[in-house]
C-alpha cells in the first residue's frame, strides 16, 4: 500500500510566505524553533506569535505572584521576540497550568487563523510521547484542528458574523516533536536562539540558562550529524489534509 506522504505532497516550511507561531507559554517559540524563526525572518518571510497562556505558574518560589511573573515573562517574551525578529506578538491569556478549556483556546486560535491569514501554522507537537503539560498538549492539538477547521465557515461561525472570512492553511508543522521529518540548518541564526533564550531571565536563574544551552546545543549537534549540517532544527511538517483519517501519517 502507498503512504499518504507519496500521495499528498508534503510541504516545505523554508517555502512559506507567512507563519503563524503559536507558543503555550512566553518561551517555547525560542526553545522550540527560535533559529529557524529567525532564519524565516531573515528571508523575508511574515512571522507573528500567539502566547496562550500567561506564563503566570512558572515558577519554583512561591512567593512571587502570579500576576507579577506574568507581567515579568511578558516583558521577556517582548525582548526575545526583538532579537529573533518577530515584530507581530499576540496574546489569549489563559491561566498558565489551569485548566484549559479545548473549545476555548481552539476558538480563540481559530479567530487568530482567520485574523492574520497566515499560510503556515507552526506549533508545540501535542503527540510528543511523555509530555505532561496539558497547557502543550491541548494548545498543540487546538491549533492544529483550527489549522484544519479554519476554512470551514460553519466551524465556529461567530467569527463569520463578526466580518471574519474562512481561511484555508496550507502547512502545519510542530516544533517539539518525536517524528521529525524536516531538518533545517540553523548554524547562522543559532546565536541568537542562544540570546533569545537568555532573555527568560525568570525561568532560568543561578546558571540553569547555560545548562539548559548545552543541552539544546548538544541535540542540535547530533540531529545535524547526518545531515552535514553544523547545527539542525527538527519539525513535523504536515499539510491539514494529513491530519484526519490517516494512519500512516505520523509515519510521514
Ligand atoms: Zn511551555
Amino acid at each position: 500500500m502507498r503512504k499518504i506522504c507519496d500521495l499528498m505532497p508534503m510541504p516545505d516550511l523554508l517555502q512559506t510566505e507567512s507563519l503563524l507561531v503559536i507558543q503555550p507559554h512566553p518561551d517555547d517559540l525560542e526553545i522550540g524553533a527560535g533559529a529557524t524563526v529567525a532564519k524565516l525572518i531573515r528571508a523575508g518571510k511574515k512571522v507573528s506569535c500567539l502566547t496562550v497562556t500567561d506564563g503566570a505558574a512558572g515558577t519554583y518560589d512561591g512567593s512571587v505572584e502570579g500576576s507579577e511573573l506574568a507581567a515579568t515573562r511578558k516583558a521577556e517574551s517582548e525582548t526575545a521576540a526583538k532579537i529573533i525578529g518577530v515584530k507581530d506578538l499576540h496574546w489569549l491569556n489563559f491561566p498558565d497550568g489551569g485548566n484549559l478549556i479545548y473549545d476555548e483556546i481552539r476558538a480563540a486560535i481559530t479567530s487568530m487563523i482567520r485574523r492574520l491569514k497566515p499560510e503556515s501554522v507552526l506549533v508545540c507537537d501535542p503527540w510528543l510521547p511523555y509530555e505532561v503539560h496539558t497547557d502543550h498538549i491541548r494548545t498543540g492539538l487546538a491549533a492544529a484542528e483550527a489549522a484544519f477547521l479554519a476554512n470551514m465557515p460553519r466551524f465556529c461561525p461567530v467569527d463569520i458574523e463578526n466580518g471574519l472570512q474562512p481561511h484555508a492553511v496550507k502547512i502545519v508543522a510542530f516544533y517539539y516533536t518525536a517524528y521529525p521529518n524536516t531538518f533545517i540548518d540553523v548554524a547562522d541564526t543559532w546565536t541568537l536562539k542562544m540570546q533569545a533564550i537568555d532573555c527568560h531571565v525568570s525561568q532560568f536563574s543561578g546558571g540553569k540558562a547555560e545548562d539548559f544551552k548545552t543541552i539544546l546545543q548538544a541535540r542540535a549537534e547530533a540531529l545535524a550529524a547526518e545531515s552535514g549540517a553544523a547545527l539542525v532544527e527538527a519539525f513535523k511538517v504536515l499539510s491539514p489534509g494529513h491530519l484526519h483519517i490517516f494512519e500512516d501519517a505520523w509515519l510521514s
